[in-house]
């Protein structure tokens, strides 16, 4: 049976289970270089300490997907909106030159985000801890976005509708800052589709080749 995959997690302590993959999110500029998988990037919440060192490590670590990366105009990050667009910016241009995905943070930016999606010809990206209405999720599919669900997009109702109807071959799961088990959230998220767990952990796994192909080389 193939693993479960955890697309998007900043617990360290994950990845003991032996039939889980765990994505680490390296905040770069915050933490030393994590010892197993990550996707590296600089969050929008440090977009203002952001200096050219950070920008080497973006573009030279040994990163499986540049993330996580976005706009944040939530009311306590919004007054750097600027400069948070201009790092955004860079790091997509560095993913397109590295040829890898993006897994991005999106809060209160969805139009900005899908723009920037569009201008900086990302093919292939990540929108992690989901919570929206189906009319955005149908506007990210287009735009070539995937759609990675966790606790609290499991807690929102809209967000619950966008999960039942969405296309198997769009979805990811993840924990993020939640120090929950990535099974117990295949097992809520099947119930929701009323489908089987076996079913949803094959299909994000081939969802993951897909996204991944560069896995095995690095991994
Ligand atoms: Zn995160």
């Amino acid at each position: 049976m193939k693993s479960y995959i955890d697309i998007h997690t900043h617990y360290q302590g994950q990845g003991t289970a032996p039939d889980v993959v765990n994505i680490y999110s390296w905040r770069i500029g915050r933490e030393a270089v994590p010892p197993f998988p990550f996707a590296a990037g600089i969050h929008p919440w440090d977009a203002s300490m952001s200096a050219n060192d950070l920008f080497k490590d973006v573009c030279g670590c040994n990163a499986l997907a540049i993330g996580e990366i976005g706009l944040d105009y939530s009311p306590a990050h919004k007054d750097n909106a600027k400069i948070q667009q201009d790092v955004f910016y860079t790091q997509l241009e560095i993913a397109s030159l590295r040829g890898l995905p993006v897994i991005i943070h999106c809060v209160k930016s969805f139009s900005d985000t899908m723009a920037a999606l569009r201008t900086h010809c990302i093919p292939i990206s990540i929108l992690h801890g989901y919570i929206g209405s189906i009319q955005q999720a149908e506007e990210a599919l287009r735009n070539g976005c995937f759609l990675a669900f966790g606790p609290r997009s499991l807690a929102s109702p809209k967000t619950v509708e966008v999960i039942r109807r969405l296309p198997a071959d769009r979805m990811f799961l993840e924990t993020d800052t939640n120090n929950c088990d990535i099974r117990d959230i295949y097992a809520r998220t099947a119930e929701i589709r009323s489908t089987k767990t076996d079913d949803l952990r094959l299909t994000i796994y081939n969802n993951f080749k897909t996204v991944f192909k560069h896995y095995d080389r690095m991994a």
